[in-house]
């Protein structure tokens, strides 16, 4: 991102800067000013750039991923990094708003879907988070480093499932859009939101029977659609094992 700035804008910022003030005019304060204005403009044009309907859509979908709801529209989508209201507070996301996957992924989800609506009709799934390029996987990281937080984010450089669109994050909503009673929310970093210990909450009644049989429901679900649960998240399910991931399909970046 430096390197672009150099190479870019930078020099469009230099010579601008030049043209508005004489050398003897210049002043430090508003030399600071011109900087900062011309640096807002210049993230602006990048985030142009890499979001929106010609940004990420289009990259995710020459790829060769898949938008989930192109094939199955009862599937709701909400990208809780898309908003302010993920533990970051922040919108990391810019414009992209569509659950993108691996084509097969994509059809499991279809199918998990499927099965939900004939154990409970009316039910649906509801997408939290699915393929996430590897340089929004960086700014996560920036955001976390050095905080208690770190330790739930992937480092960029060994990355997460989700940077290859082979992940998805999500619950269930029922037949009047309400989210189902998991024990947690989405993103609650603490013991209480894995799977592995949800006996043993049980029986300390940190978690009820109901919310317990919801989670057995979600991975029901997602199991028989051909998912993979794993022990430390309620919410996550993988495509496929991660080695097979990582020699199957490409890292989006
Ligand atoms: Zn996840």
């Amino acid at each position: 991102m430096e390197r672009r700035f150099e190479q870019g804008h930078g020099v469009r910022s230099r010579s601008l800067a030049s043209f508005l003030v004489s050398p003897r005019e210049r002043h430090p304060i508003f030399v600071s000013v011109c900087a900062i204005l011309l640096l807002g403009v210049a993230l602006a044009e990048f985030a142009a750039q890499d979001s929106g309907p010609f940004g990420w859509d289009r990259a995710l979908t020459d790829l060769g991923l898949v938008d989930v709801q192109t094939i199955c529209p009862d599937i709701q989508v909400d990208l809780k990094y898309a908003t302010e209201g993920n533990f970051l507070r922040k919108n990391v996301y810019g414009d992209l708003r569509k659950c993108y996957l691996v084509k097969e992924a994509a059809s499991n989800l279809a199918a998990a879907q499927k099965n939900l609506a004939s154990l409970k009709p009316g039910w649906r799934l509801k997408v939290f988070d699915g393929a996430r390029p590897r340089r929004i996987q960086a700014i996560m990281w920036g955001l976390v480093k050095g905080t208690r937080q770190q330790h739930f984010v992937a480092n960029p450089s060994s990355g997460s499932n989700h940077n290859y669109g082979a992940a998805v994050d999500l619950t269930i909503v029922d037949e009047k859009g309400r989210e189902l009673d998991m024990g947690t929310p989405f993103d609650f970093f603490g013991e209480l939101a894995e799977p592995r210990l949800e006996d043993a909450f049980l029986k300390k009644g940190m978690l009820t029977a109901n919310q317990v049989q919801n989670r057995l429901l979600l991975r029901r679900v997602m199991i028989e659609a051909g998912f993979l649960s794993i022990s430390s998240e309620w919410w996550h399910f993988d495509a496929f094992p991660t080695d097979v991931i990582r020699k199957r399909f490409r890292v989006i970046e």
